[in-house]
């Protein structure tokens, strides 16, 4: 038995719970991911015990020899991966990256020019209720009604308006290419910065299957997790006239010292992202949700902007009569997780919406292939259409687990069966 267990098993209990629900839903959340076994272990490594302020060669304490060599190993392949010139990989998490790069090219008060939310946006970005729009006078662009893509004139006319410091590009809720370089257009007409937050779709852009925004950007941010399928934190890549600025910010600035067994873990994570075999995931992954998105648009729903380049897509419920949050609680009911979302100028109120945000990374981690995805789209199809009217859950739910038992998680399909006759029997 593991130490957890023994030591407290109240916790190891709930643990062991999360593991069956991870292993036995279908995770349709564009965010997550299910990490390789390696990321798991130098997350759960012994460096948690080690203290590093500073950076490789320049640190507060003692004892650093061994750390600086795997901190300064994963800078090497970011910096390799994403073709930049300087990389930073202690931010705790995307956001931190975020006010990092903002703190390295900002003043309280400054002027920027975001992502709205409602349209794909991420808080950020310049949202009031995060600290960003309480620090900065945060102005936001948006997609056209139209086209339900971003609206570049848009971008450009308030670019001349507001005259920003920095204008941030980057999405939570978008399911299209960014064209960087006529962001890049756009800063330099107005000289202000221009800063890209990838956390979305790092993965894409690390097997060359979404343009890098590296060579455009002075600053690029992003997460390891999501698309990446790595360690949980972000990073910062930037031009080296930016380096300085931008590991002054990280540390002292708004972080102690750095959580090591995830700077590990992001080494690792790069290092995976450099294979053949990752590059192939993000293929499939492109393939997977092309494919969810035609089956759903066949199905009657339609589809925001009528289609998706990337990892994830926008479903726009009203066509069917319900709520992205009737959709979310309907679909948890046979073990599908989505999560309720705005549709650009959605006129369903933000706690009950009229869409969803699919993505499928992580079930093609867990081995979906397209014919996964058909059997997929139907339960989703026919649990929407017929969410008004009542629906036979017990099907759903049965075809959800053949699904899951397909294509085991973390344990071998053996073990899994154990796990599931326990859930079918309840
Ligand atoms: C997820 C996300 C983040 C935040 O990352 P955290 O690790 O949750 O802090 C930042 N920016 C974008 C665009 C994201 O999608």
């Amino acid at each position: 038995m593991n130490k957890l267990g023994i030591v407290d098993p109240e916790i190891a209990m709930w643990l062991e719970k999360e593991l069956v629900r991870e292993i036995s839903t279908i995770e349709l959340i564009a965010s997550e991911n299910f990490v390789y076994q390696s990321i798991l272990e130098a997350q759960g490594s012994i460096l948690t015990n080690k203290y590093a302020e500073g950076y490789p060669g320049k640190r507060y304490h003692g004892g650093c020899e061994f750390i600086d060599h795997i901190e300064s190993v994963g800078i090497e392949r970011a910096k390799k991966l994403f073709e930049a010139e300087h990389a930073n990989i202690q931010p705790h998490s995307g956001v931190n990256a975020n006010l990092a790069a903002f703190m390295a090219l900002l003043k309280p008060g400054d002027t920027i020019l975001g992502m709205n939310l409602q349209h794909g946006g991420h808080l950020s970005h310049g949202s009031r209720v995060s600290i960003v729009g309480q620090f900065y006078n945060a102005v936001d662009y948006g997609v056209s009604r139209e086209t339900e893509l971003i609206d570049y004139d848009q971008v450009a006319r308030l670019a001349r308006q507001h005259n920003p410091r920095l204008i941030i590009a980057g999405a939570s809720a978008y399911s299209r290419q960014i064209d960087f370089a006529r962001f890049r257009e756009i800063a330099d007409s107005v000289g202000c910065y221009f800063m890209v937050d990838m956390a979305h779709i790092a993965g894409l852009v690390a097997a060359g299957l979404h343009p890098n925004p590296v060579p455009y950007a002075d600053i690029v941010t992003s997460t390891t997790t999501k698309t990446m399928r790595g360690a949980r934190g972000g990073i910062i890549l930037c031009k080296k006239q930016f380096a300085a600025k931008v590991d002054k910010a990280i540390f002292p600035g708004i972080q102690g010292g750095p959580i090591l067994p995830n700077v590990m873990a992001k080494a690792v994570t790069f290092r995976i992202a450099m294979t053949e075999q990752f590059r192939a995931y993000q293929r499939q992954i492109i393939r997977n949700a092309q494919r969810m998105a035609q089956n759903l648009e066949q199905e009657g729903l339609r589809i925001v902007s009528g289609g998706t380049d990337n990892h994830l897509m926008l479903v726009d419920l009203r066509p069917a009569g319900i709520s992205g949050q009737q959709a979310e609680d309907i679909l948890y009911k046979v073990g599908i997780t989505v999560n309720k979302n705005m549709i650009p100028y959605d006129p369903t109120p933000p706690a009950v919406t009229s869409g969803i945000r699919i993505g499928v990374a992580a079930v093609t981690s867990r081995g979906f292939t397209e014919e996964d995805i058909d059997s997929v789209s139907q339960i989703i199809a026919g649990l929407i259409r017929n969410a008004n009217r009542g629906v036979e859950m017990e099907a759903y739910k049965g075809k959800v687990l053949e699904l899951c038992r397909k294509h085991p998680l973390y344990l071998e399909s053996f073990e899994m069966d154990g796990l599931f006759s326990g859930l079918e029997n309840k």
